[in-house]
């Protein structure tokens, strides 16, 4: 039978099952594990067929096409065979490409895609467009086109997601910055990594954007070793640019042809060294998408910032407490410590991606006082800061790492969950991780 083979039964694998589906596609879903209640539903109630807990070989490999759900690694076995028997595999981003030929916005990095993606959208929208929101927040891409197509679409891109890329080409595509993360997945080559990120550029021509941190050495380094045919707008906040945004004398600036945007820095919603160059990159792509100033400046200082992210939980007896869960690597810990203007309890730890913990040292020494290390195996921590920092606990809990907090911070201090780790060891993932933090601090 010729169809078309969804491997994985999440979200972009069920979104690119209901658009093959209702595009007339014979298709057939296989997920290695356990397919979800939800999902299991929805395949059924749209007539899809299935299989769980195991591949069925054949019927999988003698696919037309495959398409591979992004955490699905290269090294799987079926992957192994697909590949040797030469069978096409693409992602659900390509899919869904394929059905839509409204202009897109993708939007990738190491950190900060989710917040510039939300920002992005919601400047577009309040200039009344009609945006799809999606990709690896929210609802998968192909959900968003099967259900209805919008004529805009705002997505967030991972490196995974990218990999499984043919001829996807966003009109305007933004690299946010590239560090060191998720290289299990990358033989552990940082150039490899850095390539994933820079085919969201590989296919767009001329007449397209290219929207990148220019204060980003990997970035640099990299843009002389892949072609971008794209015009390219760089931002900076280091120094000025007559293209593209950067930052003057505390006012946000985006030079985009002749017009000059221009805003008070502290009239951004979101404060601090990061979410500058995350307002700078929407700014950039809504401005090229000839978004009016004034829509820009309005939308750039009412967004409402999302959970786990630097999220201010609240303020007991003095101490202030900050949930940072979705900080998992060590480049968003430092960005976190970096903007913290009072003393630091700082918790940290959970599973180790690798981090080198070098590049944190100088602030913690100058912010922190305490480390609670919130993680089974806490020796790489307590390795690297032992001779930096006096007080480091260890707890293995949300709620006592709350409690060991509140215990060790004075009035005037922050505690602040900001882990550079993945959290998989004492939680289902960082939102619950940030969830139980929060809580515990309701109960305190
Ligand atoms: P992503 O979707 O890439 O994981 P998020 O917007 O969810 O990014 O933010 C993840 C973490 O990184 C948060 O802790 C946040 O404070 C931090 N962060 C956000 N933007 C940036 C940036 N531009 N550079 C470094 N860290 C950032």
């Amino acid at each position: 039978m010729k169809e078309l083979v969804v491997l994985g039964a999440k979200e972009s694998g069920m979104g690119a099952a209901l658009l093959a589906r209702r595009r007339g596609l014979e298709v057939f879903v296989s997920d290695a594990g356990k397919i979800g209640e939800d999902f299991r539903a929805t395949l059924t109630t749209n007539g899809i067929p299935f299989e769980e807990g195991g591949h069925t070989a054949d019927r999988v490999l003698s696919a037309t096409e495959v398409v591979k759900s992004p955490g699905i690694p290269e090294v799987a076995p079926i992957m192994m065979e697909l590949r040797r028997r030469g069978v096409p595999v693409i992602g659900e981003i390509e899919l869904a490409a394929r059905y839509t030929s409204s202009p897109i916005v993708a939007i990738t990095g190491s950190n900060g895609k989710t917040t510039t993606t939300l920002l992005t959208y919601h400047i577009l929208r309040n200039a009344g467009m009609d945006v799809g929101l999606g990709g690896n927040v929210g609802h998968s891409f192909a959900r968003l086109v099967a259900e209805r197509d919008h004529a805009h679409y705002v997505l967030e891109l991972s490196s995974f997601q990218l990999d499984d890329i043919r001829d996807f080409r966003p009109h305007v595509a933004v690299l946010l910055n590239i560090t060191p993360d998720h290289l299990d997945r990358y033989h552990h080559r940082m150039e490899d990594y850095v390539a994933s990120k820079f085919r969201i550029a590989m296919n767009q021509n001329a007449g397209d954007h290219f929207v990148h941190n220019a204060d980003d050495p990997v970035i640099a380094h990299a843009l002389d070793h892949h072609t971008v045919n794209a015009r390219r707008w760089p931002f900076s906040i280091v120094r000025d640019l007559p293209q593209g945004g950067c930052v003057h004398d505390d006012q946000l600036r985006i030079n985009i042809d002749q017009t000059t945007f221009h805003m008070s820095m502290i009239e951004l919603a979101l404060q601090g060294k990061h979410n500058v160059y995350n307002s700078l990159a929407a700014g950039i792509a809504a401005r090229i998408l000839e978004v009016s100033k004034d829509v820009v400046r309005e939308s750039m200082s009412d967004f409402q910032n999302i959970e786990h992210r630097l999220e201010r939980v609240g303020t007991v007896n003095g101490v202030l407490f900050i949930n940072d869960s979705k900080a998992t690597n060590v480049n968003s810990a430092w960005y976190a410590l970096e903007s913290m203007d009072r003393p630091v309890v700082w918790v940290a730890g959970g599973v180790d991606k690798g981090n080198d913990y070098g590049e944190l040292q100088d602030l913690v020494k100058q912010k922190v006082k305490a480390i609670i290390c919130l993680g089974t195996d806490n020796k790489k921590l307590h390795k690297a800061f032992k001779g930096t920092i006096e007080r480091m606990v260890d707890v293995n809990s949300a709620d006592a790492a709350v409690r060991m907090g509140y215990d060790l911070a004075e009035p005037g201090d922050v505690v602040l969950l900001s882990p550079a780790c993945a959290s998989f060891d004492l939680f289902t993932n960082y939102e619950d991780r940030g969830r139980r933090f929060k809580a515990a601090v309701k109960a305190l």
